[in-house]
């Protein structure tokens, strides 16, 4: 039997990081990935296969990251773990012996219970090369398509699928606008508008149907042999990514959250998050070196050449958990001047909390850069700065790059913000 010292299930964003950081933190040790999938989509770009990038085959993960990083590679589909024995077995009978076991084995797609919705044309978002051209395929073919879900996924689809086609698309959401469960009212209903402006329509028969309800943690592996499962039905982690099993670790869209504010249990699932729990997840293997402060929530998207980002609580949700909140709000092109070539509006909304003044979110709307403005405003929010530390943090600003110095958004929004923490 084959054995490595780390084992890691799984070959997406979490898988992956996982692997990567446990050879660059413990380089002495073998490492195996077991992955279903002979190709691995870049999960975040699915939608863009539909319009901007035409087909699955350019939306992979190189397989080289493995070669570069020394990581090796099993195609298979894991059926069972052996805790005593230490050991994975594969559908196909391989069986490898592991000291360290990660288990990033994400989510699959949930379902509503519709009636209809196991019917021929209706699809879910399967990260799965030949599931997804045959969407692609059937997409090619159709005069109207329905979206189940204004979520991010469905919107970006919906913008995505209208791309150089002649289609007719209509978004089903059950709250009163779509985004919500990302951004304040405002800032949904200007996404709505750009993608009506696109064509996005209400129709009332569909040659396709794609759901795009959001996921459900794939913890199949991890109750094959006990692995204590939480409360939302995903693996049940400690702040180092252990499981019940301090050899195994566990990351990515299969394990538990918490909020980084209320520390508690959180159903966010996005790449980024599981990006970042498999580097904790794989620094921590055989020596504690790093901790999970809980999830942040960066979600950003753009219709058109329109971004829309937010970081940390929504204005609704820092309500929701009991925050006494100001906001600053201010916005400038992104250029200065604002003549430049590329110049684009950008608006940023800070949400901070009362009395300390403690930045608890962000949301913006505009120029592309927000994209990387918001990566920005959540290291703010994970150093728990203050307004006045955001209004007077130093900053670099170019004519072709950023906003003037004079009217920086984040030093802006900040201000005005402390004005009304002064009152
Ligand atoms: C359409 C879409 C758009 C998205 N856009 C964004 C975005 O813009 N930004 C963002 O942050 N997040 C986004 N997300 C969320 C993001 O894709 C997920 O959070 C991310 O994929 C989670 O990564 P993961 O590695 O945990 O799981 P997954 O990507 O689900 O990967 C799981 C891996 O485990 C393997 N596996 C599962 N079971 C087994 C088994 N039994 N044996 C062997 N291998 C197994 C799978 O084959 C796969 O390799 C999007 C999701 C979707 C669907």
């Amino acid at each position: 039997m084959d054995s490595y010292d780390v084992i890691v299930i799984g070959g997406s964003a979490a898988g992956l990081t996982a692997g990567i950081t446990s050879r660059s933190f413990y380089p002495e040790k073998s490492v195996l990935i077991i992955r279903k999938e002979e190709k691995v989509l870049i999960p975040c770009g699915i939608p863009y296969i539909f319009g901007t990038v035409c087909t699955p085959s350019k939306n992979l993960i190189p397989d080289a990251l493995l070669e570069k990083n020394n990581i090796e590679l099993l195609i298979g589909n894991v059926i069972g773990i052996d805790r005593n024995n230490k050991t994975v077995e594969t559908k196909k009978g391989d069986k490898v012996q592991y000291e360290k076991l990660i288990i990033a084995t994400g989510s699959i797609p949930a379902v509503p219970p519709i009636s209809g919705s196991d019917k021929e044309n209706v699809y879910v978002v399967n990260k799965d090369v030949d599931y997804l051209q045959s969407l692609l395929d059937k997409i090619e073919d159709s005069k109207d398509m329905v979206i189940i879900g204004g979520g991010f996924i469905g919107m970006e689809f919906a913008d995505e699928c209208k791309k150089n086609r002649d289609i007719n698309i209509t978004v089903v959401e059950m709250l009163s606008c779509c985004l919500m469960a990302a951004f304040d009212k405002d800032i949904c209903r200007q996404g709505e508008e750009i993608l009506k402006k696109n064509g996005v329509d209400i129709i009332t028969k569909a040659d396709v149907v794609l759901i795009g309800i959001g996921s459900r943690p794939n913890t199949q592996i991890a109750r094959s042999d006990g692995i204590e499962i939480g409360e939302n039905g995903s693996i049940k982690v400690n702040k180092y990514m252990q499981t019940s099993d301090e050899d195994i670790f566990a990351c990515g869209d299969c394990c538990e959250k918490i909020s980084f504010f209320t520390k508690k249990i959180s159903n966010i699932m996005l790449a980024s998050i599981a990006c970042n729990e498999a580097r904790i997840a794989g620094a921590n293997l055989y020596k504690i070196n790093r901790t999970n402060e809980g999830e942040i929530g960066i979600f950003a998207t753009a219709f058109g050449e329109t971004a829309l980002a937010r970081a940390g609580l929504s204005l609704q949700e820092a309500k929701k958990n009991g925050y006494n909140v100001v906001i600053g709000t201010a916005e400038s092109i992104n250029t200065h001047p604002g003549c430049m070539p590329g110049g684009k509006n950008l608006k940023v909304i800070l949400i901070f909390e009362k009395g300390t003044g403690i930045i608890l979110g962000g949301q913006l709307i505009g120029a592309k850069s927000g994209g990387e403005m918001i990566n920005l405003i959540s290291a703010c929010i994970h150093e728990k700065m203050t307004a006045n530390n955001m209004a007077t943090f130093q900053m670099g600003t170019h004519p072709v790059l950023t906003a003037s110095p004079v009217a920086y958004q984040i030093s802006n929004a900040a201000e005005m913000a402390i004005k009304e923490l002064r009152k």
